[in-house]
């Protein structure tokens, strides 16, 4: 019981290690540095090894060739001379002997001489003389066939050829088995050698392959470094680090996306704290006034109407900046909603200029609208009439007394275009780039004056830009200012 209990905690705890080192050993091949290491090592231990294994396999045939075509063409000569000298007749011949002795020393081998009764008469190791011999290449070789064949177990070579007469006749056979002692020795010698190519290579890529690998990963570090830096809010977006070249485009892309995103986390806290304090303007004005109110006793009545005309108008001016806020944020692309709907551009903007028109009389500012041909498009009216009624009324606002403003319509297969230009102040150089930023107001006294809270031209490029249009400035200080604004006939959502 106590056994069992003891061999599933045993169990548990080795599937634990094993389960750990399972987890390792993915986290270590994940590693750009193993891997790279590990592919030098194999290349280097698994060439060498397998260039080892072909060149000794190759070595060997070529010595067996070698031996066996020597061992053929002696054995060849001593059957020839055996024929000559009547050997197998005679079974006597000095000549043949030495011969026969000297074959068989020189090549440490046995040969054997066997007549037409598959009677041995010659065996250089004189065992066997008188016997009978069955062997299979024996009978073969009195059929006629020259055998040789390498016996790679038993180490020896074996050699059968038939002596035949002038009748090509079969009249006894030469058989032999010369040892291949000397190759196996020679081979020895080069495995031994052999493996200490393969165990100093392996050793030297092994080296090789740590060096190569952490060479490899060091400036891959220095990319890590630079991104921690980052993130621990040390922030260089121009820095270069030195790396390889995609490492070093790498870094330039995301250090292009962290900027964008500065940008717009800046941008967004820029915004977050115009709008406090545009909020706040009118707050304060509104205090002061009330609070002058309340310090003062007997204060009469027109002055008490006085300053509340004074706190209404701050409180219409609120009221602008929260509209014209809500308006901003419903023309953001991510929020806007829009209401696409055949629209006649003439008559739209016919109405704008009705509307505007009674303030213009104010400043005598001639209003003119021309129209080259009658426009149809694809808009959402009440939005579109919104942001051109803002450029009209802008070009009205900031113009001169006894000035003028044209709006041009025109078109062609493809756009329609609104010209809205006026003769008044002009925008300065410098502020020209800035006038469609939110809260953006060149002279900002003139402009709150005017009842202006700078989100006027965000809201209606907004607008043009969610009907997949384009907006233009150009402006001269003193001459005058013209928008052009650019609007796809039909509209296409995107
Ligand atoms: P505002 O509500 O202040 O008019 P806008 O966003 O409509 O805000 O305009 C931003 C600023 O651009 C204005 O404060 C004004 O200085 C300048 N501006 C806009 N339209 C004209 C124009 N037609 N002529 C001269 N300046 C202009």
């Amino acid at each position: 019981m106590f056994d069992n209990d003891e061999n599933m905690l045993n169990n548990t705890e080795k599937k634990g290690i094993f389960k750990r080192f399972l987890l390792w050993l993915k986290m270590v091949s994940k590693s750009l540095r193993i891997r790279i290491g590990l592919v030098i090592i194999i290349i280097g231990i698994v060439i060498p090894l397998l260039t080892c294994l072909y060149l000794y396999g190759e070595i060997e045939n070529s010595m067996i060739d070698m031996k066996m075509d020597r061992l053929l063409s002696q054995s060849n000569i001593l059957k020839n001379n055996i024929l000559k000298e009547g050997y197998l007749e005679s079974r006597e011949s000095e000549a043949i002997n030495a011969e026969l002795a000297q074959l068989s020393a020189m090549y440490d081998g046995r040969v054997l001489i066997i007549d037409s009764d598959f009677k041995i008469i010659k065996d250089t190791y004189v065992m066997d003389e008188g016997k009978n011999v069955i062997s299979r290449n024996v009978i073969l070789s009195f059929q006629g066939n020259n055998i040789s064949i390498y016996r790679k177990n038993e180490n020896y070579i074996e050699i059968s050829l038939p002596i035949m007469n002038e009748k090509k006749k079969t009249i006894g056979v030469l058989y032999a088995e010369f040892s291949t002692n000397d190759i196996k020795y020679s081979m020895e010698n080069i495995k031994k050698n052999m493996k200490m190519i393969v165990e100093f290579t392996s050793i030297v890529f092994i080296i090789f392959g740590i060096i190569i690998s952490r060479l490899f990963v060091k400036p891959l570090k220095k990319v890590k470094e630079s991104f921690e830096k980052i993130n621990y809010g040390y922030v260089d977006f121009d820095k270069k680090i030195d790396s390889y070249t995609e490492m070093e485009d790498m870094f330039d892309s995301v250090n292009e996306s962290l900027k964008r995103m500065k940008k717009i986390d800046d941008s967004r806290q820029e915004f977050v704290s115009n709008v406090s304090h545009e909020l706040k303007t009118p707050m304060t004005s509104i205090k002061v006034l009330a609070d002058s109110l309340a310090g003062q006793e007997n204060v009469p009545a027109e002055i008490y109407k006085d300053f509340f005309e004074d706190i209404t108008k701050e409180i219409d001016r609120e009221n602008d900046i929260i509209s014209n806020l809500l308006a901003l944020v419903r023309t953001e692309k991510n929020n806007a909603v829009l209401n696409i709907a055949p629209t006649n551009i003439n008559d739209m903007m016919e109405g704008i200029l009705k509307i505007v028109r009674p303030i213009a009389s104010q400043k005598n500012i001639e209003l003119v609208l021309e129209s080259f041909r009658p426009i149809e498009a694809e808009v959402d009216e009440m939005k579109l009439a919104s942001a051109m009624t803002n450029l009209v009324e802008n070009a009205v606002k900031y113009n001169v007394v006894d000035g003028w403003v044209r709006v041009t319509l025109n078109a062609d297969h493809q756009y329609f275009y609104i010209k809205v230009a006026d003769s008044g102040v002009g925008i300065p150089e410098d502020s020209i780039d800035l006038v469609f930023e939110r809260f953006y107001r060149v002279d900002k006294d003139r402009a709150r004056k005017s009842g202006g809270t700078g989100l006027g031209l965000a809201i209606t490029k907004n607008i043009i830009v969610l009907h997949n249009g384009e907006i233009k400035v150009y402006s001269k200080e003193g001459e005058g200012t013209t928008f052009n604004v650019r609007i796809p006939l039909t509209y296409v959502s995107n």
